[in-house]
């Protein structure tokens, strides 16, 4: 076992990653290609960063490609995100024509790599549109949805849905966003990296150093969000819950930290509104970190007594499964990938207002002891459920079943 899987079986168990080592076999040296749109900021990105690696590791030849694109690309991505997600928004021919010229363009850049590999992963809608440019591929495409697709706009899902369509199977993270498709559709959700610098164990002083760099009083209660500055996220809400709360306690602060993705262009808007909201309040920190702050975010969430995603739609909520794994509760909105995660009662709480989250930030703030208890289930749960090992299981399942095709069935009769 090389180095790197022995530090994994340190935190998982040396027969998690015996096992994955044994349903790697059959995929020794295939070639294995991701693409999405951005290398740094988000969720994806975060995951690939790790996934890539590993599946290196395991004896595959993965690679990572992004679809690069000018801003009327991003505007139309951006479009299908809300739209995918609930929004209301209406395709324009222009945008239209921007997300098919560049995904043309980036299926004429990759052609041979894309042709060859024997499995593709297309990750969301950005790229989805680069399969009809590949007649002749040789492998199985999966298209992997991340985000909350419960209750898409029908025309926007209608008009990316003809591209997905084409693909060989879908994954989606939890079975509230599963949609009908001519193929087999399969429910994996995302997961977090234990040794990752977001993840990993901080000293002390490190975490004390960082909340005062940040102006952050390492004695006084600090609950925090992070999150790109994003409407589905509700930084705006955090922050009334935060006023709500903060009559009763005055001593808790609020830590916001947020940054930019590449492939959003949204950002400046909404933390502009963020920082309006909290204007002249010592207390409240609204940071705009720089994508590759991942040990100041593991500190401050190490920092923190408890930490908030009062997101009003959530594809999966990574930032919950970090906040988990430090043994934080969080609160967090009753909606998609973050009912998986937090366990009413038990790993946090489920909100549907500003008004639910005061409620239950007092409830953390006057109970100690409840709230050290559930941040014990916390850590468990995301052992359990939502480290990377167990993620890239279940990614080796299914490339083996579309690989090999009837071979992997009879294998499981
Ligand atoms: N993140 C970060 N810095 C930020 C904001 C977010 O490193 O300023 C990370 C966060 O820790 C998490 C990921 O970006 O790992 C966000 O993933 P999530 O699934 O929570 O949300 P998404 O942005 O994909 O909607």
């Amino acid at each position: 076992m090389s180095a790197l899987l022995q530090d994994y079986a340190a935190v998982v168990g040396e027969d998690v990653i015996d096992q994955l080592l044994q349903l790697a076999e059959p995929l020794k040296g295939k070639k294995v290609v991701h693409i999405n749109s951005t290398r740094v900021g988000g969720g994806v990105a975060e995951i690939l960063t790790k996934l890539v690696p590993l599946q290196r590791e395991l004896g595959m030849d993965a690679r990572w490609e992004i679809i690069p694109g000018q801003d009327e690309f991003y505007q139309c991505t951006k479009l299908f995100h809300n739209a995918l997600q609930g929004r209301t928004a209406v395709l324009s021919e222009s945008l239209k024509q921007a997300y098919e010229e560049a995904n043309a363009q980036c299926a004429e850049e990759h052609r041979a790599l894309l042709r060859d590999a024997d499995v593709v992963f297309i990750h969301d809608p950005q790229p989805a549109a680069l399969l009809p440019h590949i007649h002749d591929r040789k492998g199985k495409w999966i298209w992997r949805c991340h985000i909350d697709v419960s209750h898409p706009q029908r025309q926007i899902w209608r008009y990316l849905s003809g591209f997905v369509a084409g693909y060989d199977a879908s994954v989606f993270s939890l079975a509230d966003f599963a949609q009908m498709l001519p193929h087999s559709v399969y429910l994996i959700p995302p997961s977090i990296d234990p040794l990752s610098e977001k993840n990993r164990e901080l000293p002390e002083k490190e975490i004390r150093e960082t909340c005062e760099l940040h102006r952050i009083d390492p004695d006084r209660p600090m609950m925090l969000q992070v999150s790109r500055f994003d409407r589905f996220k509700d930084p705006l809400g955090v922050v009334q819950a935060y006023y709500l709360a903060k009559k009763f306690i005055p001593a808790l602060q609020l830590v916001l930290a947020g940054g930019g993705a590449s492939d959003d262009p949204e950002g400046d808007a909404v933390l502009a509104e963020v920082q309006a909201a909290v204007k002249g309040d010592a207390d409240a920190h609204v940071l705009f970190l720089p994508p590759d702050a991942h040990r100041t975010v593991n500190a401050l969430q190490r920092a923190a007594l408890f930490v908030l995603q009062k997101s009003v739609r959530e594809g999966f909520g990574l930032t919950v499964a970090e906040a988990l794994w430090k043994g934080k509760p969080v609160i967090g909105g009753n909606t998609g990938g973050i009912r998986l995660q937090v366990v009413n009662h038990h790993t946090g709480f489920l909100v549907d207002s500003p008004e639910g989250a005061a409620l239950r930030i007092r409830y953390l703030l006057h109970h100690p002891d409840k709230l050290a208890e559930m941040g014990g289930k916390a850590r468990e749960f995301v052992r359990d459920n939502f480290l990377i090992t167990r993620q890239l299981r279940e990614y080796l399942t299914l490339m083996v079943a579309l690989v090999h095709g009837a071979n992997g069935r009879l294998v499981l009769e």
